[in-house]
């Protein structure tokens, strides 16, 4: 027996810091940890300790005598990762950041994966660091609330470590505070000695092409803050009444995207938003057809993505791909990018010779390209070609453009328009002479932009904390002008509805006891008034008509 890492790998390597036998791979000091999709488990090596399982933020390793039945498959996908492995690079000493007894405040702006990161190792730091961590929402968390899949309840488990940090005594929490509308930069840096931009890049993109502005074409960011109850996305009508849905692209929000809308209404015990999940059980969406631009050896999802889609109940994926036989991994500098690819193409070309059984099916189209998007008034159809076949419109009544995301600046910082990012080196922010802007650092998508999952932040955060730490270290950054204490106050004399983590912990325990109470993981709330008068910070208004007539419990 062995262990097994599964499905809901984040790639934070925390289980790999405390292995005692060194068997999982790739570790961060690996070339090849910034190309694998998951971490791997030697069972050759592993002495069964379960070490790692006690560590993992979100329930992804089992035993292997153990493995739910829809992750077996990962015992084998462990096992074959070492096949061919190239020997682990000699384990470099731990980084060791700059320990200070100094005070150092540092105000943390965005409370999403890479805020939490930042803000932990700035706590580890020294006994007198102290974080303001700040976040525009009610709520903490950014994407991992508002971005990963409600079937994607193991990897939400992450933010149980995140809520820790929440709870430290040097943390101060200010939710519902926007930066640079709000609260400037500079009112930052007056009550601390340095800000960590965390901001993330989470405005959808549009593919650019004629008809993406009609009504039914959506970008990923309205439709999968729509299903999981984001506040601006919360009233974004989602028509679900053609049985063809189409997505443009194939990377990992796509394939979210596309079971959410084949089988939303099967997430009925999770915390999918509840406007969502009523539309949802109405749909009338019968099959998804993904586009991919280039071929099935470039396809952008995961591997552990697509087995989830082939563990659909009752849906059938098929496999558009003439050359699928032909097709071999683009050759890869490392050999987790190209273990990962040659999984895919495997389970591509065993899914593109079954016949179709369901009614509902998934669609997988590669090497197509997409002209435009038809229609009067709303969306009915998309005008695609593929190499070797006549252009033709596919009907539809929606069209989903998984093209990727955005930052948005803010207001007071410097930002690149071309990038979409705040501009940066090594963590520190720079001005468009390329010189670092005194006690401004960045982490997170804004300063990579949108790629890597949750533990990817890790390792971004940590560098930008050792980069502060540095310059607090060389006398580099000034001592705020006001006390950091004042910060609460100087909030309050702007009027700013500022909601503490009592408040916050009113409004999760509501939606926890809410969703308890009809089965569910929770309920989330939508309504920004609803959920500022549940934290305390303004008298409860008359209740919302909403789009939704699911009735809250009393
Ligand atoms: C649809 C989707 C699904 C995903 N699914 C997975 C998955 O299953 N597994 C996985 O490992 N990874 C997944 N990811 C990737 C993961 O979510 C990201 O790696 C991660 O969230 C990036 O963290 P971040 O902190 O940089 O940004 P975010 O998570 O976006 O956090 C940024 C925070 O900053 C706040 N903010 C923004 N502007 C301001 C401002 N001006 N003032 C104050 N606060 C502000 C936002 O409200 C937000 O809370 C997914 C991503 C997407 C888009
Ligand atoms: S069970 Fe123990 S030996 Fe096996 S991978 Fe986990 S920590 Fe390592
Ligand atoms: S999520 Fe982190 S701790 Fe869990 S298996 Fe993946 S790398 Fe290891």
């Amino acid at each position: 027996m062995a262990f097994v890492i599964t499905q809901a790998c984040c790639s934070d390597a925390t289980c790999a810091a405390v292995c005692p036998a060194d068997c999982i791979h790739p570790t961060p000091d690996d070339p090849n940890f910034l190309h694998a999709e998951m971490l791997y488990i030697d069972p050759a090596r592993c002495i069964d300790c379960a070490a790692c399982v006690e560590v993992c933020p979100v329930d992804a390793i089992h035993s292997e005598d153990e493995l739910p039945l829809d992750l077996k498959g990962y015992a084998s996908i462990n096992h074959d990762y070492f096949t061919g492995a190239p020997p682990p690079p000699v384990a470099q000493p731990k980084s060791t950041r700059t320990v200070t007894t100094d005070r150092l405040a540092v105000a943390v702006v965005g409370a999403g994966p890479s805020g939490f990161y930042a803000a932990a190792a700035l706590l580890d730091a020294g006994p007198n660091v102290t974080v303001s961590l700040i976040d525009r929402l009610p709520t903490p968390f950014g994407l991992v609330r508002a971005g990963v899949a409600p079937d994607h309840q193991d990897t939400k488990g992450v933010t149980r470590g995140f809520a820790m940090t929440v709870a430290h005594p040097r943390v101060n929490t200010f939710l519902n505070v926007e930066v640079g509308t709000e609260v400037s930069p500079a009112d930052l840096l007056a009550h601390h000695h340095a800000v960590v931009y965390a901001v993330g890049a989470a405005a959808g993109r549009r593919p650019g092409i004629p008809g993406d502005d009609l009504p039914g074409s959506f970008s990923a960011a309205e439709v999968v803050g729509w299903y999981n109850g984001h506040p601006e996305y919360a009233d974004v009508a989602v028509p679900l009444n053609h049985p063809t849905a189409v997505v443009v692209g194939n990377g990992n929000v796509a394939l979210d995207v596309v079971r959410v809308l084949l089988r939303g209404q099967r997430m009925d015990h999770t915390d999918i938003a509840d406007h969502a999940l009523e539309a949802l059980s109405d749909s009338e969406i019968r099959e998804v057809i993904v586009l991919g631009r280039r071929g099935p050896e470039h396809a952008a999802f995961s591997f552990s993505q697509l087995l989830a889609l082939d563990h659909l109940a009752g849906v059938d994926v098929v496999v558009h791909s003439p050359d699928l036989d032909d097709a071999s991994p683009a050759p890869e500098l490392h050999h987790a990018s190209e273990y990962a690819a040659k999984q895919k193409l495997a389970l591509l070309a065993e899914m593109a010779s079954r016949t179709p059984r369901h009614d509902r099916r998934i669609h997988l189209r590669f090497a197509t390209a997409v002209h435009g998007i038809v229609g009067v008034d709303a969306v009915q159809g998309v005008h695609v070609s593929s190499a070797g076949t006549e252009p033709s419109v596919i009907e539809t009544g929606i069209v989903v453009s998984c093209v990727g995301f955005d930052g948005r600046p803010v207001t007071g910082v410097a930002f690149d328009p071309a990038a979409t990012r705040i501009p940066s080196r090594g963590g520190r922010v720079v001005d468009p002479q390329g010189q670092p802007v005194t006690g401004q650092y960045v982490t997170g998508w804004i300063k990579r932009g949108p790629s890597g999952v949750i533990g990817t932040n890790k390792a971004c955060a940590e560098e930008t904390v050792d980069a502060l730490l540095d310059d607090h270290r060389h006398g580099l950054l000034p001592e705020p002008s006001q006390p950091t204490a004042a910060f609460a106050n100087h909030l309050e004399h702007r009027s700013v509805n500022r909601i503490d983590r009592r408040g916050w912990l009113r409004i999760d325990d509501h939606e926890l006891r809410q969703g308890r109470s009809t089965g569910r993981t929770r309920r989330k709330l939508v309504d920004l008034g609803h959920m500022t008068a549940l934290a305390g910070t303004t008298p409860v208004p008359a209740p919302a008509v909403r789009s939704t007539n699911l009735k809250e419990n009393p």
